[in-house]
């Protein structure tokens, strides 16, 4: 009986070790995926910039448009200015002109300052790229890294599952049996009854049930978590358990 709990004890160790493996590399895609959403962020931060930049810039283009037009405006105004015969029709017209003028100043300095911030927009540009390609570059060495931690992990759980095939053999096949069933809901599936309790869920196992453990160094069901169980005496190295 002794053997074929120490065999099964023995998968069950395997099993935990996948499970921690398993747990452990989880976290892996998880930071790839994040680092990855990081380097999206700020993809998108430089992409709204630019279409700033691109708004501005037809902005711009528009306003020396209008500004090329009110002075050709203004040209032939002048030119019709020097033909008006009437001094009412000449000042109607001088003062057209005068308004034109004032307008084309204000426009004047408005391109002026939309050239500048225009300038400013693209240097921000320019040093958010930068900061990207920096950003960038230290990232995918971290995924590079990650990933390799979680090829390292696939690969040890991997070998890992040659020895479970190899020590599952071992097992008897009913205990097999009844421990893959288990295993499925709950890891550990097999646990050990210390002074009566099932080291599983914490409660106490009938006495009988308990007594006949210890004595008989088999295994049983917890009638409280369905786990196997075993008297942890059974698993001890001493002379008294492995008689
Ligand atoms: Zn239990």
């Amino acid at each position: 009986m002794r053997e074929k709990l120490k065999a099964l004890a023995e998968l069950q160790n395997v099993d935990l070790e996948v499970a921690s493996l398993r747990k452990a590399a989880d976290v892996h895609p998880r930071q790839i995926a994040e680092l990855e959403r990081e380097l999206g962020v700020a993809r998108s931060a430089i992409e709204a910039e630019r279409a700033r930049v691109s708004d501005m810039e037809k902005q711009k283009a528009q306003l020396e448009q209008n500004i090329t037009d009110e002075k050709d405006k203004v040209k032939k105004w002048e030119t019709r200015l020097s033909e008006q015969r009437s001094t009412r029709e000449y000042s109607a017209l001088a003062r057209e002109i005068d308004i034109a003028k004032k307008a084309n100043l204000t426009m004047a300095e408005e391109l002026t300052e939309l050239t500048k911030q225009l300038g400013g927009a693209r240097e921000a540009i320019k040093s958010k790229e930068a900061d990207y390609a920096t950003k960038q570059q230290g990232l995918s060495g971290r995924m590079t890294e990650l990933r390799g931690k979680l090829g390292e992990a696939e690969s040890q759980v991997k070998g890992l599952e040659g020895r479970r095939a190899e020590v599952a053999s071992s097992v008897d096949a009913t205990l097999l049996r009844r421990y893959e069933v288990v295993r499925k809901k709950k890891l550990p599936a097999m646990v050990g009854v210390v002074a009566g309790t099932c080291q599983g869920c914490n409660m106490n196992v009938p006495p009988q049930l308990y007594n006949q453990l210890r004595t008989g160094l088999g295994t049983d069901i917890c009638p409280s978590c369905n786990r196997i169980i075993y008297a942890v005496e059974a698993l001890q190295e001493t002379p008294a358990a492995s008689k």
